[in-house]
């Protein structure tokens, strides 16, 4: 009797090793009936095949949830499809049923916070854009769909506030970034502002009256001068620093004689002047005859390789808010200037992207 129950308990565990070892080899049980769920919801055996190879286990409830949804294996099979960002899609998707799938993936992708504006191609090609700063999308998107423009000049302008128009809103330059103090049409200096460290240019480096440079630009210029005068490009400052009451009185003398629009556009307002940093300076000839000559070529090619760049660019007029200035060079520091010269952007958006985005 004991001998026949022991057989019996022998038989029963070889069964269930087996059963166990079966299920091991051929996927457990949740499996075998979650394939039958999907079909029982009306998705295809290909379907159910896509769906198990792109979507993890642990949301495989939220298919069920949603029942039967045509473009479901559209989502799993779009370029760019992440299965760790599964729910996000189906979430954004159900708000967005009439959206491109490939603009939701991307959007989704991004990982910045968009779940509330609707998907859309200008959304999803914004969030591609190296410069993209999420804190600005509304106005982007404002912009954008107002203007025909790609994402990526809508990013130049909305980052560097050219959406807005010049001097109409003001703040005043963080002077704590130092070399990368911004001043243009909305931040500006304060009256009584004077670097403490003003350097005199003379002698080779100098044919201006207003030839005082911070030491460290200063430094850089004459640096960049030698050099360029070994391939006989022969540079010198023409004016460099000056103060604000100086910049009253050019400012004044311009509107007198063209008027106050036309003075805006090639000359600073008093406190709006870069020059007042004594981080920039206009070399040989400031005149529009100086584009295109040898010193202006080799300037435009060479300064970020010094740490300085072209501020005011041709056809980044409607950005800075000034007409292309080939002579004017700013000092910003051989990090910054060569970012800005690689990636043809100007120093507003350099300014909004590395600066200000970094430091709320
Ligand atoms: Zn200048």
């Amino acid at each position: 009797m004991k001998r026949n129950i022991l057989i019996v308990v022998i038989v029963l565990l070889i069964v269930s090793l087996g059963l166990a070892f079966f299920f091991f080899k051929h996927g457990d049980m949740t499996e075998v009936s979650i394939n039958d769920k999907f079909k029982e919801i009306g998705y295809s055996k290909k379907e159910v095949s896509v769906i198990l190879d792109n979507v993890l286990k642990k949301d495989y409830d939220i298919i069920l949830e949603l029942g039967y949804d045509e473009s479901l294996t559209d989502i799993l099979t779009t370029d760019g499809y992440d299965a760790k960002n599964f729910e996000k899609y189906i979430e954004y998707y159900m708000k967005n049923k009439d959206a491109n799938i490939s603009d939701i993936v991307t959007i989704m992708n991004s990982g910045f916070y968009l779940a509330s504006y609707p998907a859309s191609n200008l959304l999803a090609s914004l969030t591609l854009e190296k410069y993209y700063i999420n804190d600005y999308v509304a106005r982007y998107l404002d912009y954008g769909n107002s203007h025909d423009m790609n994402a990526k000049d809508i990013i130049s302008i909305v980052n560097s506030k050219a959406d807005l128009e010049f001097y109409s809103e003001s703040y005043d330059s963080n002077l704590d970034v130092n070399n990368l103090v911004l001043v243009n049409k909305f931040y500006h200096l304060k009256e009584d502002y004077t670097p403490s460290d003003l350097v005199s240019l003379s002698g080779q480096y100098n044919r201006g009256a207003n030839n005082k440079m911070r030491k460290e630009a200063a430094d850089a210029l004459m640096k960049m001068i030698d050099v360029a005068r070994l391939e006989n490009i022969i540079l010198y400052n023409m004016s460099a620093f000056r103060s604000y009451d100086y910049q009253v009185n050019l400012y004044n003398r311009y509107i007198k004689r063209d008027g106050k629009e036309a003075a805006d556009k090639y000359s600073a307002r008093p406190g709006y002047s870069e020059h007042q940093t004594g981080l920039c300076a206009d070399l040989n000839e400031i005149s529009d005859k100086f584009d295109g000559t040898d010193e202006a070529n080799w300037l435009r090619d060479n300064a970020y390789k010094y740490g300085f760049i072209l501020r005011f660019p041709k056809g980044k007029e409607h950005i800075t808010g000034y007409k292309y200035e080939p002579w004017h060079f700013r000092y910003v520091g051989l990090e910054a200037a060569k970012i800005i010269y690689e990636d043809n952007i100007t120093l507003e958006e350099y300014y909004a992207y590395y600066i200000e985005k970094n430091s709320d």
